[in-house]
């Protein structure tokens, strides 16, 4: 079984270390005592993203495909943004150039001030797990941890001690409602609760950033609500940003920026 003391055995570039690591504890003790400043938390200018789909995997018969083209975007502190567009139109491509999964081919993603170009690569994982959080689609959770443990994992390697990040992964899963299901491991959750957890990990080290892929994909109705409700509410003192092919989800947000063929509409 993995323990949360042993998160060295965890791929630091696989969706569940996301937003996992951060070498400077400072930063996670500043943005928990003091509120962020308003700043545009996010800038995105002209941003290109082909793939050389040289195996026609993705279906272009071999050729490049422009999954984004030049497109901008900005998202201040405080306001959550739906991503809307047909399948194929560049939403999962938008949200990994914007969390610093992925580099563009042209132009800058700018987080909270910093262009992600200008870090190395280690820099900028570094970067992205103190800033980003993700919310992916399928949860990503690791199956051999409680629920509490994976929403304490992104504090391992902050430094942050156990029975802090144990107080701050209760405190979290209590605010998503389930504080009875801390001890549970995933695969004793329903959907919509491996969600609600996902969500609290995402939040656990505080990020200026959150970065939700179709988060209520997979979640009937009311409990698509109450997620709904947690990343509009977290969205007071953040940036939120949400793909979504659910008109429901996308009318809850402050804007919508579609996109189609990869072009902003
Ligand atoms: P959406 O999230 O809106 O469904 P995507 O961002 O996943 O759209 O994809 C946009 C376009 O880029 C699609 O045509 C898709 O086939 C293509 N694409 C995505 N990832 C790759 C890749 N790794 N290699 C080649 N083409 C890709």
């Amino acid at each position: 079984m993995i323990s949360v003391d042993s998160i060295d055995t965890i791929d630091p570039e696989s969706p569940e270390a996301a937003g996992f690591y951060c070498d400077r504890p400072e930063a996670f003790t500043v943005r928990m005592s003091e509120p962020s400043t308003p700043m545009p938390s996010i800038v995105c200018t002209d941003v290109t993203q082909r793939y050389d789909d040289e195996d026609g995997l993705f279906g272009s018969g071999g050729r490049t495909v422009t999954a984004l083209d030049a497109v901008s975007l900005a998202v201040d502190s405080g306001e959550v943004v739906g991503i809307a567009g047909p399948s194929g139109s560049g939403k999962s491509t938008l949200l990994h150039v914007l969390a610093g999964l992925a580099t563009p081919t042209e132009g800058r993603v700018e987080i909270r001030g910093t262009d992600l170009a200008t870090l190395s690569r280690r820099h900028r994982t570094r970067f992205r797990r103190t800033n980003v959080g993700m919310v992916f689609q399928r949860f990503h959770l690791l199956p051999a941890l409680t629920a509490s443990e994976n929403v304490a994992l992104p504090l391992v390697q902050e430094g942050v001690p156990r029975g802090r990040r144990r107080d701050r992964a209760w405190e979290l899963l209590d605010a998503v409602g389930l504080a009875d299901r801390r001890d549970h491991r995933p695969g004793s959750l329903s959907g919509g609760e491996q969600q609600r957890v996902a969500i609290a990990r995402a939040l656990a080290a505080d990020p200026a950033v959150v970065i939700a892929d179709e988060p209520t994909g997979e979640l009937d109705r009311e409990t698509g609500e109450r997620v709904l409700d947690r990343l509009t509410e977290i969205s007071d003192d953040r940036a939120v940003v949400i793909a979504s092919h659910d008109t429901h989800a996308l009318e809850r947000t402050d804007r919508v920026v579609r996109l189609l063929d990869g072009k902003r509409q």
